[in-house]
Protein backbone atom coordinates (compact mmCIF):
# COMPACT_ATOMS: atom_id res chain seq x y z
CA UNK A 1 0.00 0.00 0.00
CA UNK A 2 1.63 3.56 -0.86
CA UNK A 3 2.06 6.05 1.74
CA UNK A 4 -0.77 8.01 2.10
CA UNK A 5 -2.08 10.48 4.65
CA UNK A 6 -4.99 9.23 7.15
CA UNK A 7 -8.38 10.26 6.76
CA UNK A 8 -8.99 13.05 10.13
CA UNK A 9 -11.60 10.82 11.28
CA UNK A 10 -9.23 7.62 11.42
CA UNK A 11 -6.69 10.12 13.06
CA UNK A 12 -9.44 11.61 15.53
CA UNK A 13 -10.24 7.53 16.78
CA UNK A 14 -6.66 6.83 16.69
CA UNK A 15 -6.06 9.56 19.18
CA UNK A 16 -9.01 9.29 20.96
CA UNK A 17 -7.79 5.77 21.61
CA UNK A 18 -5.38 6.79 23.80
CA UNK A 19 -7.97 9.20 26.08
CA UNK A 20 -10.69 7.26 25.80
CA UNK A 21 -9.96 3.34 26.99
CA UNK A 22 -13.25 2.80 28.82
CA UNK A 23 -16.38 4.87 30.15
CA UNK A 24 -14.60 5.79 33.48
CA UNK A 25 -12.11 7.68 30.93
CA UNK A 26 -14.63 9.98 29.86
CA UNK A 27 -15.67 10.74 33.82
CA UNK A 28 -12.43 11.19 34.68
CA UNK A 29 -12.04 13.96 31.61
CA UNK A 30 -15.18 15.53 32.54
CA UNK A 31 -14.86 15.70 36.32
CA UNK A 32 -11.23 17.37 35.75
CA UNK A 33 -12.97 19.76 33.56
CA UNK A 34 -15.40 20.51 36.04
CA UNK A 35 -12.89 21.00 38.67
CA UNK A 36 -10.54 22.87 36.56
CA UNK A 37 -13.54 25.09 36.10
CA UNK A 38 -13.79 25.88 40.01
CA UNK A 39 -17.06 23.91 40.74
CA UNK A 40 -18.40 23.71 44.18
CA UNK A 41 -20.99 21.00 43.17
CA UNK A 42 -20.74 18.05 40.46
CA UNK A 43 -22.74 15.91 39.27
CA UNK A 44 -22.01 12.89 37.43
CA UNK A 45 -25.28 10.37 36.06
CA UNK A 46 -24.42 7.23 34.30
CA UNK A 47 -26.39 4.48 32.97
CA UNK A 48 -25.83 1.24 31.09
CA UNK A 49 -22.26 1.17 32.77
CA UNK A 50 -21.20 4.88 31.18
CA UNK A 51 -22.06 3.24 27.80
CA UNK A 52 -25.25 4.11 27.20
CA UNK A 53 -24.82 7.55 29.17
CA UNK A 54 -22.47 9.54 30.92
CA UNK A 55 -23.54 13.38 32.00
CA UNK A 56 -21.63 15.36 34.12
CA UNK A 57 -23.12 18.69 35.48
CA UNK A 58 -21.50 21.59 37.30
CA UNK A 59 -21.68 24.91 38.63
CA UNK A 60 -17.85 25.90 37.56
CA UNK A 61 -17.02 29.08 35.26
CA UNK A 62 -18.83 27.91 31.89
CA UNK A 63 -17.49 28.05 28.56
CA UNK A 64 -18.09 31.57 27.07
CA UNK A 65 -20.76 31.06 24.21
CA UNK A 66 -18.20 32.06 21.51
CA UNK A 67 -16.12 29.36 22.56
CA UNK A 68 -17.71 26.29 23.10
CA UNK A 69 -16.92 24.76 19.11
CA UNK A 70 -13.77 25.84 19.63
CA UNK A 71 -13.38 23.72 22.98
CA UNK A 72 -13.69 20.52 20.84
CA UNK A 73 -10.96 21.51 18.42
CA UNK A 74 -8.00 19.07 19.22
CA UNK A 75 -5.72 20.77 21.10
CA UNK A 76 -7.66 23.61 21.75
CA UNK A 77 -7.33 24.63 25.67
CA UNK A 78 -7.79 27.87 27.81
CA UNK A 79 -5.28 26.03 29.90
CA UNK A 80 -1.81 26.51 28.86
CA UNK A 81 -0.68 29.43 25.81
CA UNK A 82 3.23 28.55 25.75
CA UNK A 83 5.42 26.37 26.36
CA UNK A 84 6.45 28.01 29.64
CA UNK A 85 2.89 27.40 30.84
CA UNK A 86 3.46 23.84 30.29
CA UNK A 87 5.99 23.69 33.02
CA UNK A 88 4.00 24.68 35.29
CA UNK A 89 0.71 23.42 34.63
CA UNK A 90 -1.67 24.24 37.99
CA UNK A 91 -4.47 22.64 36.15
CA UNK A 92 -5.91 19.07 35.68
CA UNK A 93 -6.24 19.67 31.92
CA UNK A 94 -4.22 21.21 29.77
CA UNK A 95 -3.36 18.41 26.58
CA UNK A 96 -6.28 19.94 25.23
CA UNK A 97 -8.14 16.51 23.82
CA UNK A 98 -10.60 15.78 25.92
CA UNK A 99 -13.81 16.51 24.73
CA UNK A 100 -12.83 16.08 20.64
CA UNK A 101 -11.28 12.77 21.98
CA UNK A 102 -14.59 12.03 23.52
CA UNK A 103 -16.88 13.55 20.63
CA UNK A 104 -14.73 11.04 18.42
CA UNK A 105 -16.22 8.07 20.03
CA UNK A 106 -19.21 9.26 20.97
CA UNK A 107 -22.53 11.48 20.23
CA UNK A 108 -21.90 14.55 22.99
CA UNK A 109 -23.95 17.37 24.31
CA UNK A 110 -22.97 20.18 26.42
CA UNK A 111 -24.65 23.24 27.60
CA UNK A 112 -23.15 25.74 29.33
CA UNK A 113 -23.44 29.01 30.68
CA UNK A 114 -20.61 31.85 31.55
CA UNK A 115 -20.18 33.84 34.40
CA UNK A 116 -21.63 38.18 33.18
CA UNK A 117 -23.74 36.04 30.40
CA UNK A 118 -27.49 36.19 30.12
CA UNK A 119 -28.18 33.20 28.15
CA UNK A 120 -26.37 30.02 27.75
CA UNK A 121 -25.44 28.19 25.23
CA UNK A 122 -25.97 24.43 23.31
CA UNK A 123 -23.90 22.15 20.87
CA UNK A 124 -24.54 18.82 19.44
CA UNK A 125 -22.02 16.87 17.74
CA UNK A 126 -22.22 13.67 16.07
CA UNK A 127 -19.10 11.94 14.56
CA UNK A 128 -17.12 14.54 16.15
CA UNK A 129 -18.76 16.93 13.46
CA UNK A 130 -21.41 19.81 14.86
CA UNK A 131 -24.51 18.93 14.54
CA UNK A 132 -26.52 21.30 15.84
CA UNK A 133 -26.05 24.74 18.47
CA UNK A 134 -27.98 27.52 19.50
CA UNK A 135 -28.53 29.43 22.92
CA UNK A 136 -30.46 27.85 25.76
CA UNK A 137 -31.08 29.23 29.25
CA UNK A 138 -29.40 27.73 32.35
CA UNK A 139 -27.40 29.27 35.18
CA UNK A 140 -23.78 28.87 35.32
CA UNK A 141 -22.09 26.33 35.13
CA UNK A 142 -21.70 23.29 32.20
CA UNK A 143 -23.49 19.99 31.79
CA UNK A 144 -21.91 17.22 29.30
CA UNK A 145 -23.90 14.70 28.10
CA UNK A 146 -22.16 11.73 26.37
CA UNK A 147 -24.32 8.83 24.90
CA UNK A 148 -23.65 5.69 22.83
CA UNK A 149 -20.18 5.26 23.65
CA UNK A 150 -18.00 3.19 20.79
CA UNK A 151 -21.45 2.95 18.99
CA UNK A 152 -19.56 2.96 16.16
CA UNK A 153 -16.13 0.87 16.75
CA UNK A 154 -17.42 -2.14 17.74
CA UNK A 155 -14.51 -3.68 18.49
CA UNK A 156 -13.66 -1.14 21.31
CA UNK A 157 -16.98 -1.96 22.60
CA UNK A 158 -16.47 -5.55 22.52
CA UNK A 159 -13.24 -4.62 25.15
CA UNK A 160 -15.37 -3.65 28.09
CA UNK A 161 -15.99 -5.82 30.59
CA UNK A 162 -19.60 -6.03 32.36
CA UNK A 163 -21.72 -3.22 33.46
CA UNK A 164 -20.90 -3.94 37.06
CA UNK A 165 -17.48 -3.76 36.35
CA UNK A 166 -17.67 -0.78 34.30
CA UNK A 167 -19.60 0.84 37.51
CA UNK A 168 -16.97 0.15 39.52
CA UNK A 169 -14.30 1.95 37.74
CA UNK A 170 -16.68 4.82 37.67
CA UNK A 171 -17.53 4.43 41.12
CA UNK A 172 -13.84 4.50 41.75
CA UNK A 173 -12.63 8.00 39.61
CA UNK A 174 -15.26 9.76 41.44
CA UNK A 175 -14.38 8.47 44.55
CA UNK A 176 -10.65 9.59 44.23
CA UNK A 177 -11.77 12.85 43.09
CA UNK A 178 -14.03 13.19 46.30
CA UNK A 179 -10.90 12.30 48.64
CA UNK A 180 -8.68 15.19 46.29
CA UNK A 181 -11.44 17.60 46.98
CA UNK A 182 -13.53 17.56 50.29
CA UNK A 183 -14.15 21.21 49.40
CA UNK A 184 -16.53 19.71 46.74
CA UNK A 185 -19.71 18.67 46.92
CA UNK A 186 -19.84 15.06 44.53
CA UNK A 187 -22.66 13.08 43.86
CA UNK A 188 -22.87 9.95 42.06
CA UNK A 189 -26.40 8.28 40.25
CA UNK A 190 -25.90 4.84 38.52
CA UNK A 191 -28.91 3.74 36.74
CA UNK A 192 -30.86 6.22 39.00
CA UNK A 193 -28.96 4.99 42.32
CA UNK A 194 -27.16 6.84 44.43
CA UNK A 195 -23.81 5.20 44.96
CA UNK A 196 -21.66 8.32 46.19
CA UNK A 197 -22.84 11.65 47.63
CA UNK A 198 -20.04 13.93 49.88
CA UNK A 199 -20.93 17.08 51.52
CA UNK A 200 -17.94 19.32 50.17
CA UNK A 201 -17.35 19.86 53.74
CA UNK A 202 -13.41 20.49 53.16
CA UNK A 203 -12.60 17.80 55.69
CA UNK A 204 -11.24 14.68 54.72
CA UNK A 205 -12.65 12.45 56.64
CA UNK A 206 -15.93 13.40 55.93
CA UNK A 207 -14.90 11.89 52.26
CA UNK A 208 -13.29 9.21 53.68
CA UNK A 209 -16.35 8.49 56.02
CA UNK A 210 -18.86 8.27 52.77
CA UNK A 211 -16.21 6.25 50.63
CA UNK A 212 -14.72 3.29 52.87
CA UNK A 213 -17.44 3.67 55.75
CA UNK A 214 -17.05 5.23 59.42
CA UNK A 215 -15.33 2.26 60.94
CA UNK A 216 -12.28 2.85 58.45
CA UNK A 217 -12.67 6.74 59.07
CA UNK A 218 -12.67 5.96 62.89
CA UNK A 219 -9.43 4.54 62.40
CA UNK A 220 -7.58 6.73 60.27
CA UNK A 221 -4.51 8.77 61.73
CA UNK A 222 -4.00 12.17 60.48
CA UNK A 223 -0.16 12.70 58.75
CA UNK A 224 1.19 15.86 60.47
CA UNK A 225 4.64 16.46 58.91
CA UNK A 226 6.63 17.80 61.22
CA UNK A 227 8.95 19.32 57.83
CA UNK A 228 5.59 20.46 56.45
CA UNK A 229 7.53 24.18 55.68
CA UNK A 230 9.90 21.95 53.50
CA UNK A 231 9.14 20.71 50.13
CA UNK A 232 7.47 18.39 49.34
CA UNK A 233 4.52 18.78 52.02
CA UNK A 234 2.94 15.57 52.62
CA UNK A 235 -0.54 15.02 54.22
CA UNK A 236 -3.68 13.39 54.52
CA UNK A 237 -4.36 10.18 56.24
CA UNK A 238 -3.15 6.36 57.07
CA UNK A 239 -5.39 3.85 58.69
CA UNK A 240 -4.36 2.36 61.54
CA UNK A 241 -2.93 -0.92 61.25
CA UNK A 242 -6.46 -2.35 63.11
CA UNK A 243 -8.43 -1.68 59.54
CA UNK A 244 -5.88 -2.85 57.13
CA UNK A 245 -7.30 -4.89 53.35
CA UNK A 246 -6.75 -7.57 51.37
CA UNK A 247 -5.86 -5.69 48.40
CA UNK A 248 -3.80 -2.89 47.60
CA UNK A 249 -7.11 -0.97 46.28
CA UNK A 250 -6.70 1.25 49.02
CA UNK A 251 -4.09 3.32 48.22
CA UNK A 252 -4.90 6.51 46.78
CA UNK A 253 -2.29 9.51 45.93
CA UNK A 254 -2.63 13.18 44.77
CA UNK A 255 0.04 14.98 43.51
CA UNK A 256 -0.81 18.67 43.27
CA UNK A 257 -4.62 17.22 43.45
CA UNK A 258 -3.98 14.75 40.60
CA UNK A 259 -4.99 11.58 41.35
CA UNK A 260 -1.94 9.53 40.10
CA UNK A 261 -0.58 5.62 39.80
CA UNK A 262 2.67 5.20 41.30
CA UNK A 263 4.35 2.21 42.78
CA UNK A 264 7.05 4.22 43.80
CA UNK A 265 4.74 5.73 46.39
CA UNK A 266 2.75 2.01 47.36
CA UNK A 267 6.13 1.28 48.42
CA UNK A 268 6.90 4.31 50.21
CA UNK A 269 3.37 3.65 52.09
CA UNK A 270 3.96 -0.18 52.41
CA UNK A 271 7.24 -0.23 53.63
CA UNK A 272 6.30 2.52 56.49
CA UNK A 273 3.91 -0.14 57.52
CA UNK A 274 6.64 -2.92 57.48
CA UNK A 275 6.38 -5.11 60.93
CA UNK A 276 2.56 -3.57 62.05
CA UNK A 277 0.48 -5.46 58.99
CA UNK A 278 -0.09 -9.33 58.95
CA UNK A 279 1.42 -10.86 56.28
CA UNK A 280 -0.68 -10.36 53.21
CA UNK A 281 -2.50 -7.11 54.27
CA UNK A 282 -2.08 -3.79 53.09
CA UNK A 283 -2.98 -0.32 54.26
CA UNK A 284 -5.81 2.45 53.81
CA UNK A 285 -3.96 5.54 52.72
CA UNK A 286 -4.82 9.13 51.41
CA UNK A 287 -1.76 11.10 50.66
CA UNK A 288 -1.63 14.70 49.47
CA UNK A 289 1.92 15.32 47.94
CA UNK A 290 2.62 18.91 47.32
CA UNK A 291 5.27 20.25 45.47
CA UNK A 292 6.05 23.29 43.13
CA UNK A 293 4.98 22.46 39.83
CA UNK A 294 8.46 22.32 38.30
CA UNK A 295 9.59 19.16 40.04
CA UNK A 296 7.06 17.22 38.58
CA UNK A 297 6.22 16.33 35.01
CA UNK A 298 2.75 15.50 34.62
CA UNK A 299 2.89 15.35 30.92
CA UNK A 300 4.56 12.11 30.09
CA UNK A 301 1.04 10.24 29.61
CA UNK A 302 -1.99 10.92 27.16
CA UNK A 303 -4.52 9.65 30.25
CA UNK A 304 -2.41 12.04 32.81
CA UNK A 305 -2.56 9.54 35.35
CA UNK A 306 1.34 9.11 35.77
CA UNK A 307 3.49 11.76 36.71
CA UNK A 308 7.44 11.85 36.82
CA UNK A 309 9.14 13.41 40.05
CA UNK A 310 12.50 15.24 39.50
CA UNK A 311 13.95 13.57 42.33
CA UNK A 312 12.21 10.50 43.46
CA UNK A 313 14.15 9.71 46.41
CA UNK A 314 13.49 12.69 47.89
CA UNK A 315 9.73 12.00 47.55
CA UNK A 316 10.08 8.56 48.51
CA UNK A 317 11.65 9.61 52.18
CA UNK A 318 8.91 12.43 52.66
CA UNK A 319 6.27 9.89 52.14
CA UNK A 320 7.73 7.31 54.25
CA UNK A 321 8.83 8.94 57.17
CA UNK A 322 4.90 10.77 57.14
CA UNK A 323 3.40 8.05 57.53
CA UNK A 324 5.71 6.10 59.54
CA UNK A 325 5.87 8.84 62.00
CA UNK A 326 2.30 9.20 61.56
CA UNK A 327 1.77 5.56 62.78
CA UNK A 328 4.51 5.48 65.54
CA UNK A 329 2.78 8.22 67.40
CA UNK A 330 -0.13 6.81 67.38
CA UNK A 331 0.75 3.04 67.63
CA UNK A 332 2.27 4.46 71.05
CA UNK A 333 -0.04 2.45 74.13
CA UNK A 334 -0.37 5.37 76.19
CA UNK A 335 -2.14 7.40 74.06
CA UNK A 336 -3.96 10.82 75.09
CA UNK A 337 -3.22 10.33 78.55
CA UNK A 338 0.70 10.95 78.34
CA UNK A 339 -0.10 14.16 76.98
CA UNK A 340 -1.90 15.00 79.83
CA UNK A 341 -0.44 13.29 82.67
CA UNK A 342 2.94 14.01 83.93
CA UNK A 343 5.32 10.35 83.76
CA UNK A 344 6.75 9.45 86.24
CA UNK A 345 9.42 7.16 85.05
CA UNK A 346 10.45 9.70 82.21
CA UNK A 347 12.93 7.87 80.41
CA UNK A 348 10.44 6.62 77.18
CA UNK A 349 9.05 10.27 76.54
CA UNK A 350 12.36 12.05 77.00
CA UNK A 351 13.94 9.96 74.42
CA UNK A 352 11.24 10.76 72.28
CA UNK A 353 11.69 14.68 72.88
CA UNK A 354 14.78 14.71 72.62
CA UNK A 355 15.17 12.44 69.37
CA UNK A 356 16.43 14.75 66.22
CA UNK A 357 13.62 14.45 63.49
CA UNK A 358 15.01 11.27 61.60
CA UNK A 359 15.29 11.88 57.89
CA UNK A 360 14.40 15.82 57.76
CA UNK A 361 17.51 16.27 56.54
CA UNK A 362 18.45 13.46 54.55
CA UNK A 363 17.08 11.76 51.40
CA UNK A 364 18.14 8.35 52.54
CA UNK A 365 15.52 6.16 51.77
CA UNK A 366 15.95 3.96 55.05
CA UNK A 367 13.18 3.58 57.18
CA UNK A 368 13.40 6.40 59.93
CA UNK A 369 13.65 4.97 63.43
CA UNK A 370 10.51 4.38 65.67
CA UNK A 371 11.38 6.16 69.10
CA UNK A 372 7.81 6.81 70.04
CA UNK A 373 6.88 3.21 70.14
CA UNK A 374 9.55 2.69 72.96
CA UNK A 375 8.04 1.51 76.33
CA UNK A 376 8.59 2.61 79.74
CA UNK A 377 9.56 0.74 82.55
CA UNK A 378 7.27 -1.83 83.81
CA UNK A 379 6.99 -3.95 87.10
CA UNK A 380 5.69 -7.54 86.45
CA UNK A 381 3.22 -8.27 88.76
CA UNK A 382 2.21 -11.77 88.17
CA UNK A 383 1.29 -14.28 85.03
CA UNK A 384 -2.10 -15.31 83.99
CA UNK A 385 -3.53 -18.71 82.59
CA UNK A 386 0.16 -19.52 82.09
CA UNK A 387 0.14 -17.51 79.03
CA UNK A 388 0.06 -13.46 79.78
CA UNK A 389 2.74 -11.50 81.81
CA UNK A 390 0.64 -9.22 84.46
CA UNK A 391 2.81 -5.59 84.31
CA UNK A 392 2.35 -2.08 85.93
CA UNK A 393 3.75 0.73 83.94
CA UNK A 394 4.02 4.34 85.36
CA UNK A 395 0.10 4.92 84.29
CA UNK A 396 -2.06 1.98 83.65
CA UNK A 397 -1.38 -1.98 83.74
CA UNK A 398 0.29 -4.02 80.65
CA UNK A 399 -1.16 -7.79 79.64
CA UNK A 400 1.66 -8.92 77.63
CA UNK A 401 1.13 -11.85 75.55
CA UNK A 402 4.32 -13.46 76.59
CA UNK A 403 4.56 -15.87 73.28
CA UNK A 404 4.15 -12.90 70.91
CA UNK A 405 6.48 -10.47 73.16
CA UNK A 406 9.57 -13.04 73.21
CA UNK A 407 8.95 -13.34 69.48
CA UNK A 408 9.73 -9.64 69.01
CA UNK A 409 12.46 -9.72 71.05
CA UNK A 410 13.82 -12.55 70.24
CA UNK A 411 12.87 -11.22 65.98
CA UNK A 412 15.53 -8.00 66.83
CA UNK A 413 17.86 -10.13 68.24
CA UNK A 414 18.20 -12.51 65.05
CA UNK A 415 18.31 -8.76 62.96
CA UNK A 416 21.04 -7.58 64.75
CA UNK A 417 23.57 -10.75 65.26
CA UNK A 418 23.02 -11.26 61.56
CA UNK A 419 23.89 -7.38 60.60
CA UNK A 420 26.77 -7.53 63.37
CA UNK A 421 27.58 -11.18 61.68
CA UNK A 422 27.35 -12.25 65.20
CA UNK A 423 25.25 -15.22 65.48
CA UNK A 424 25.53 -17.27 68.26
CA UNK A 425 26.02 -21.24 67.35
CA UNK A 426 25.77 -24.04 69.02
CA UNK A 427 28.41 -26.88 66.86
CA UNK A 428 27.07 -30.41 67.59
CA UNK A 429 29.28 -33.29 68.66
CA UNK A 430 27.71 -35.91 66.68
CA UNK A 431 26.68 -34.41 63.26
CA UNK A 432 22.81 -35.18 62.68
CA UNK A 433 21.11 -36.36 59.74
CA UNK A 434 18.04 -34.42 58.13
CA UNK A 435 15.23 -36.11 55.95
CA UNK A 436 13.60 -34.40 53.63
CA UNK A 437 10.88 -34.87 50.86
CA UNK A 438 12.26 -34.56 47.67
CA UNK A 439 10.81 -30.51 46.63
CA UNK A 440 12.11 -29.78 50.20
CA UNK A 441 15.69 -31.26 49.17
CA UNK A 442 15.24 -28.67 45.78
CA UNK A 443 15.05 -26.08 48.39
CA UNK A 444 17.10 -26.83 50.85
CA UNK A 445 20.14 -27.53 48.74
CA UNK A 446 20.00 -23.97 47.06
CA UNK A 447 19.77 -22.47 50.29
CA UNK A 448 22.36 -24.12 52.60
CA UNK A 449 24.53 -21.18 52.08
CA UNK A 450 22.31 -18.28 53.08
CA UNK A 451 21.25 -20.63 56.16
CA UNK A 452 24.81 -20.70 56.92
CA UNK A 453 24.20 -16.88 57.92
CA UNK A 454 21.80 -17.42 60.18
CA UNK A 455 24.23 -20.03 62.28
CA UNK A 456 23.39 -23.66 60.49
CA UNK A 457 25.62 -26.09 59.12
CA UNK A 458 24.15 -27.87 56.57
CA UNK A 459 25.51 -30.63 54.33
CA UNK A 460 24.00 -32.60 51.47
CA UNK A 461 24.69 -36.28 52.27
CA UNK A 462 23.03 -38.44 49.77
CA UNK A 463 19.72 -39.42 48.87
CA UNK A 464 17.06 -36.80 50.32
CA UNK A 465 19.37 -36.23 53.46
CA UNK A 466 21.18 -33.77 54.65
CA UNK A 467 23.76 -33.70 57.78
CA UNK A 468 23.50 -30.81 60.56
CA UNK A 469 26.76 -30.04 62.30
CA UNK A 470 25.97 -27.10 64.14
CA UNK A 471 22.38 -25.27 64.63
CA UNK A 472 21.54 -21.21 65.92
CA UNK A 473 22.01 -21.40 69.67
CA UNK A 474 18.61 -19.79 69.70
CA UNK A 475 17.00 -23.10 68.62
CA UNK A 476 19.02 -25.93 69.34
CA UNK A 477 17.35 -27.85 72.06
CA UNK A 478 14.16 -26.38 70.42
CA UNK A 479 12.26 -28.20 67.67
CA UNK A 480 14.75 -26.87 65.05
CA UNK A 481 13.54 -29.85 62.29
CA UNK A 482 9.71 -28.98 62.36
CA UNK A 483 11.05 -25.30 61.77
CA UNK A 484 13.45 -26.31 58.89
CA UNK A 485 10.69 -28.05 57.06
CA UNK A 486 7.84 -25.34 57.75
CA UNK A 487 10.31 -22.79 56.43
CA UNK A 488 11.01 -25.28 53.61
CA UNK A 489 7.13 -25.90 52.58
CA UNK A 490 6.61 -21.89 52.50
CA UNK A 491 9.41 -21.42 50.34
CA UNK A 492 7.94 -24.73 48.03
CA UNK A 493 4.47 -22.62 47.93
CA UNK A 494 5.89 -20.28 45.63
CA UNK A 495 6.41 -17.36 48.30
CA UNK A 496 8.28 -15.25 46.71
CA UNK A 497 8.77 -12.93 50.13
CA UNK A 498 11.60 -11.78 51.79
CA UNK A 499 14.00 -15.25 52.55
CA UNK A 500 16.26 -13.74 55.00
CA UNK A 501 13.32 -12.08 57.01
CA UNK A 502 11.45 -15.52 56.86
CA UNK A 503 13.90 -17.07 58.26
CA UNK A 504 13.98 -14.86 60.95
CA UNK A 505 10.65 -15.00 61.99
CA UNK A 506 10.31 -18.47 61.79
CA UNK A 507 13.33 -18.74 63.91
CA UNK A 508 11.25 -15.68 66.40
CA UNK A 509 8.76 -18.34 66.25
CA UNK A 510 10.00 -21.08 67.29
CA UNK A 511 12.73 -20.07 69.82
CA UNK A 512 10.52 -18.15 71.89
CA UNK A 513 8.42 -19.15 75.06
CA UNK A 514 5.14 -21.03 73.94
CA UNK A 515 1.87 -19.91 75.56
CA UNK A 516 0.72 -22.06 78.56
CA UNK A 517 3.98 -22.36 79.60
CA UNK A 518 4.80 -21.29 83.31
CA UNK A 519 7.29 -18.61 84.07
CA UNK A 520 9.06 -18.15 87.02
CA UNK A 521 9.52 -14.11 88.00
CA UNK A 522 13.16 -14.14 87.60
CA UNK A 523 12.24 -15.11 83.65
CA UNK A 524 9.09 -12.83 83.17
CA UNK A 525 10.99 -10.16 84.51
CA UNK A 526 14.01 -10.88 82.06
CA UNK A 527 11.53 -10.99 79.14
CA UNK A 528 9.67 -7.66 80.31
CA UNK A 529 13.18 -5.80 80.29
CA UNK A 530 13.98 -7.21 77.69
CA UNK A 531 10.81 -6.25 75.76
CA UNK A 532 11.30 -2.91 77.21
CA UNK A 533 14.55 -2.73 74.74
CA UNK A 534 13.13 -3.67 72.04
CA UNK A 535 12.44 -1.16 69.23
CA UNK A 536 8.84 -1.91 68.21
CA UNK A 537 7.87 -3.56 71.01
CA UNK A 538 4.30 -3.31 70.85
CA UNK A 539 3.81 -5.62 67.96
CA UNK A 540 5.30 -9.64 67.00
CA UNK A 541 6.80 -9.70 63.86
CA UNK A 542 3.74 -10.89 62.23
CA UNK A 543 2.09 -7.70 63.08
CA UNK A 544 -0.37 -8.63 65.89
CA UNK A 545 -0.01 -6.69 68.94
CA UNK A 546 2.15 -7.89 71.99
CA UNK A 547 0.02 -6.34 74.65
CA UNK A 548 -3.02 -4.97 76.00
CA UNK A 549 -2.70 -1.42 77.90
CA UNK A 550 -5.31 -0.19 80.39
CA UNK A 551 -4.54 3.64 81.85
CA UNK A 552 -5.07 4.38 85.13
CA UNK A 553 -7.83 7.15 83.59
CA UNK A 554 -9.74 4.32 81.67
CA UNK A 555 -9.42 2.15 84.95
CA UNK A 556 -10.95 4.62 87.26
CA UNK A 557 -13.69 5.86 84.50
CA UNK A 558 -14.33 1.94 84.47
CA UNK A 559 -14.76 1.93 88.52
CA UNK A 560 -17.08 4.93 88.20
CA UNK A 561 -14.15 7.29 89.85
CA UNK A 562 -13.05 10.85 88.48
P1 LIG B 1 -8.20 20.67 28.51
O1 LIG B 1 -8.94 20.34 29.74
O2 LIG B 1 -6.93 19.92 28.38
O3 LIG B 1 -8.00 22.14 28.32
P2 LIG B 1 -10.52 19.69 27.15
O4 LIG B 1 -10.71 19.16 25.78
O5 LIG B 1 -10.85 18.80 28.28
O6 LIG B 1 -9.03 20.19 27.24
O7 LIG B 1 -11.38 21.00 27.30
C1 LIG B 1 -11.19 22.06 26.38
C2 LIG B 1 -11.55 23.39 26.99
O8 LIG B 1 -12.96 23.46 27.22
C3 LIG B 1 -10.94 23.64 28.36
O9 LIG B 1 -9.65 24.19 28.24
C4 LIG B 1 -11.94 24.61 28.98
O10 LIG B 1 -11.65 25.91 28.61
C5 LIG B 1 -13.26 24.21 28.36
N1 LIG B 1 -14.07 23.37 29.25
C6 LIG B 1 -14.27 22.06 29.15
N2 LIG B 1 -15.10 21.62 30.12
C7 LIG B 1 -15.43 22.68 30.88
C8 LIG B 1 -16.25 22.87 32.04
N3 LIG B 1 -16.89 21.87 32.63
N4 LIG B 1 -16.35 24.12 32.52
C9 LIG B 1 -15.70 25.15 31.95
N5 LIG B 1 -14.90 25.02 30.86
C10 LIG B 1 -14.77 23.80 30.32
MG1 LIG C 1 -9.78 18.51 30.14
Amino acid sequence: MPIRALDPRVVAQIAAGEVVERPASVVKELLENSLDAGSSRISVEVRGGGVSLIRVTDNGSGIPSGEVGLAFDRYATSKVANLEDLESIQSLGFRGEALPSIAAVAEVDVITCAAGEKAGAYLSLQDGVISSQGSRGRSQGTTVTMSNLFRKIPARLKFLKSVATENSHIANVVSQYALAFPEVKFSLLIDSRVALRTPGSGRLIDSVAEIYGTEVAENMIELNDKAAALSPRISGMVGSPRVSRSGRGYLSFFVNRRWVNSRMLARAVEEAYHGLLMVGKHPVAVISISLPAQEVDVNIHPTKSEVKFRNDSAIFSAVHRAVRQALTEQITVPRVEVATTQPIFPSAVRETASMPYAGASSDSITPAPTPAMSLPVLWVLGQLDNSYIIAEGPDGLYLIDQHAAHERILFEKINRQRSQRDIEVQGLLEPMTFEVSPRQEAILKTRCQDLAEFGFAIEPFGDRTFLIRALPALIHDKDWAGMLRELLDSLSQGDKGDWAEDVTITMACHGAVRARQSLSEPEMRELVRQLEQCDTPHTCPHGRPTMIYLSSSQLKREFGRT
